[in-house]
């Protein structure tokens, strides 16, 4: 698996940067091939070991990221070999970008289907609805609600469920 190229697309890099934190991004940016004990990787990288540990943790539960337990017979003490699993990185991308796109879509359902009111002061936006039940005036400062054009918005959704649509349609999830 080629570590290397996958972790120069934008999209994987931003995925790692939720998942681990800014604190975490260089050791989420390093992953070893081989095997890898938490407090060797800590000193080839020049990091705190409680944050490469923490760091490998989070990944673990992520699916990211893997461990076996190695216990010394001499002093009983253990040491975890950590591996890195981001053949599971792509998979787990398309599945967050299929939730992105059914979220955008219901968003999208929502702002087509409603009509809205705003107050420029507040920047307050209500639905119809809600609107009329408060006599088309801002319960914060009073001053009548405007209707309000969101068709940039739906546009701007639009365009991106198209790109998400078109770049789903690529891969199987
Ligand atoms: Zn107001």
């Amino acid at each position: 698996m080629d570590f290397e190229g996958l972790l120069q697309d934008e999209v994987v890099q931003a995925y790692l940067a939720e998942i681990v934190g800014a604190e975490g991004m260089p050791v989420a940016m390093n992953p070893t091939e081989e095997e890898v004990v938490d407090e060797d990787l800590a000193e080839d990288l020049e990091i705190d070991p409680k944050v490469v540990r923490r760091t490998l943790f989070i990944l673990y539960e992520n699916d990211l990221a893997s461990y076996r337990r190695d216990r010394d017979e001499e002093s009983g003490w253990y040491t975890y070999l950590w591996s890195f699993e981001y053949d599971n990185i792509t998979d787990k991308l398309n599945v967050e970008m299929k939730k992105l796109d059914e979220n955008l879509k219901k968003r999208l359902k929502y702002e087509r289907e409603n009509e809205f009111y705003i107050c420029e002061i507040d920047g307050i936006r209500f639905e119809f609805d809600e609107a009329m039940e408060l006599s088309f005036n801002c319960p914060e400062c009073g001053s009548p609600l405007d209707p309000m054009d969101n068709q940039q918005l739906v546009d701007a959704m639009e365009e991106r469920v198209e790109a998400l649509d078109e770049e789903l349609s690529k891969v199987d999830v």
